[in-house]
């Protein structure tokens, strides 16, 4: 099966000359819950705005679900922007519309969804993140972790290829953050989640990249990495007191 996403030798210098990527390779096959961990500076948002074209001009391809992002191509940058989802950390980024149905119909509207597809969109979305009741609501009226699934649904609207999630757990109170968790793991599409929130990567990832000063420098299974203590403290990532990934893992 076509993987949802293959970068290749991505490398990458912004225009002051900072290099930010050096080659990073990383597949993430069809329906993989993928953590992207590392610390501040290491390059996660900067390979995260090449999943959609937003940089570009560096060395190395992305291909997301066998296309590959070619900036120059209007079309295919469209169809890019579609494929790969992503929900940013503030919701207020993402929700402007006078309702909650409004913002979530506002992606496919623009790629000329209309009618029945639209509303069907529309509600198979709201549904998935529990929040079809809010439908007719203006969002800001809704909690932040209820604005929160709303922008979630917002992308899932556009039946992405990848949802890419920036911090997602970010602000959430206890139950906000469990109730976001059984969403995400309900959903039956490819993620990548940008985190600090090592647990959450643990609960939701069975799979972690971490990227350290532009580099991968590991991939493999969430719990063995957040285990491995010398790979943790290289790379300046801190496990919350008392949490215990051995202990997960032996369950
Ligand atoms: P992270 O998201 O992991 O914190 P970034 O991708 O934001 O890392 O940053 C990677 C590197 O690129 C850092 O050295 C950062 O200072 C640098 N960087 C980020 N944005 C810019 C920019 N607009 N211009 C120059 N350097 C930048």
């Amino acid at each position: 099966m076509t993987p949802s996403l293959e970068v290749s030798g991505l490398a990458y210098a912004y225009p002051d000359g900072t290099q930010a990527l050096f080659g990073v390779n990383v597949t993430i096959g069809r329906g993989e819950r993928v953590a992207l961990l590392g610390p501040n500076g290491a390059g996660k948002t900067t390979l995260v705005l090449h999943l959609n074209g937003i940089l570009h001009g560096g060395a190395g391809t992305v291909r997301v679900g066998g296309l590959t992002v070619d900036p120059e191509d209007r079309r295919t940058l469209r169809e890019i922007r579609r494929r790969v989802g992503i929900v940013f950390q503030d919701p207020d980024d993402q929700l402007f519309m006078p309702t909650v149905r409004e913002d979530v119909a506002f992606g496919p509207a623009n790629l000329g969804v209309t009618g029945a597809e639209l509303d069907r969109r529309v509600e198979r979305a709201l549904t998935q993140v529990g929040m079809l009741h809010a439908a007719d609501r203006p969002p800001q009226h809704l909690s932040f972790g209820q604005r929160r699934r709303v922008a979630v649904a917002t992308v899932l609207a556009m039946e992405p290829e990848i949802l890419v999630l920036d911090e997602p757990s970010s602000n959430l109170d206890p139950a906000g953050r469990r109730e976001l968790a059984e969403i995400l793991t309900g959903l039956d599409v490819t993620m990548l989640m940008v985190t600090h929130d090592l647990p959450y990567a643990a609960e939701l990832c069975p799979r972690s990249l971490i990227l350290s000063g532009g580099v991968i420098v590991a991939d493999g299974p969430t719990l063995d990495l957040l285990a491995d203590e010398p790979l943790m403290r290289a790379h300046r990532l801190e496990l919350p007191y008392g949490f215990d990934p051995r202990a997960i893992a032996s369950r």
